[in-house]
């Protein structure tokens, strides 16, 4: 069954040639090719490839009603899973801009939620759906692309590790499984808690004690999330792994959004992963690299 992602993209990012989604297009026609991957994209969104001239004669994309028809809600429904195989989403690209009021639509909030739910990507950026792309390539058993090394110079990159309570344990596991790739990373920060526990899993596993292995920012009750997008900004962390528990509400609730949108600022730079299955299936792929 060839992988099926939705597809939408906020105005900006597909009105100049140079935007975000024909970025994402000529980086990733081949690869999206190869992998015979199926894309329902909303109206605009699909009308905007087809005027572009992108994507000619390819069978697997198909037209979804504009979002003011409900075409984002559809492919929410989708992400949960509809009729079967026939309209089963396994994520969807959201290419969003923070300051075009649709992103905040409940629509949009619950395709994200959704996705993360059900363990799917939920692709933001430009850099999350490339590095998306080359990940299921990998994982197809396809030559690494040269084009996309950046997303794997993890030396040179800061890889930020964030969990909600209700998570963190998957946190532990998944840095435990993941331990020697994960430090492979030049640096590593964390909100409090979660770095606090990750530290003591890496000196329990032979990090040099009194060395930490993530740098702890605040707990995120007190501001570790802001203080997280603010190197994101500043184009100093290329890499967010948030485990989300999307099935509670939080008093930071805005502090979340607003790294998720810091992500979404740098989106040429910003790799965002939400979910452990999305992770495990990331690190799995670049070991392969
Ligand atoms: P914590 O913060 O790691 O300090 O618990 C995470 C969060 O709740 O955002």
């Amino acid at each position: 069954m060839p992988l099926c992602l939705g597809l939408a993209a906020n105005r900006i990012h597909h009105q100049t040639e140079d935007a975000a989604l024909f970025a994402w297009l000529r980086a990733c026609e081949a690869g999206i090719r190869e992998l015979g991957l199926s894309l329902h994209a909303v109206g605009r969104t699909y009308d905007a490839i087809q005027g572009a001239g992108m994507l000619g004669g390819y069978g697997a994309l198909h037209r979804y009603p504009y979002g003011r028809e409900g075409g984002l809600m559809k492919l929410v429904a989708e992400v949960v899973g509809m009729e079967g195989d026939a309209r089963r989403l396994d994520g969807a690209i959201y290419l969003t801009d923070p300051v075009d009021p649709s992103s905040t639509f409940p629509e949009a909030v619950a395709l994200k939620r959704q996705c993360v739910i059900h363990g799917k990507p939920f692709l933001s950026t430009l850099a999350s759906a490339r590095d998306w792309v080359e990940m299921e390539r990998l994982h197809a058993g396809l030559a690494p692309d040269p084009g996309a090394q950046r997303f794997h110079d993890f030396g040179r990159q800061t890889l930020a590790l964030i969990a909600h309570d209700a998570l963190k344990s998957r946190m532990l596991e998944f840095a435990a499984l993941n331990f020697e790739l994960l430090s492979r990373f030049g640096r590593r920060v964390a909100t409090g808690t979660t770095g606090q526990r990750l530290n003591e899993l890496a000196w329990s596993r032979g990090w040099p004690q009194g060395r930490p292995w993530v740098e702890r920012y605040n707990s995120g009750p007190l501001g570790g999330d802001a203080q997280i997008a603010d190197l994101v900004l500043e184009r100093r962390c290329q890499r967010v792994i948030f485990f989300e528990d999307p099935h509670v509400a939080r008093q930071h609730e805005a502090d979340i959004q607003l790294l998720e949108r810091a992500v979404t600022t740098v989106t040429t730079e910003a790799v965002c992963t939400t979910s452990p299955a999305v992770a495990q299936r990331w690190c799995e792929a670049a070991l392969k690299r």
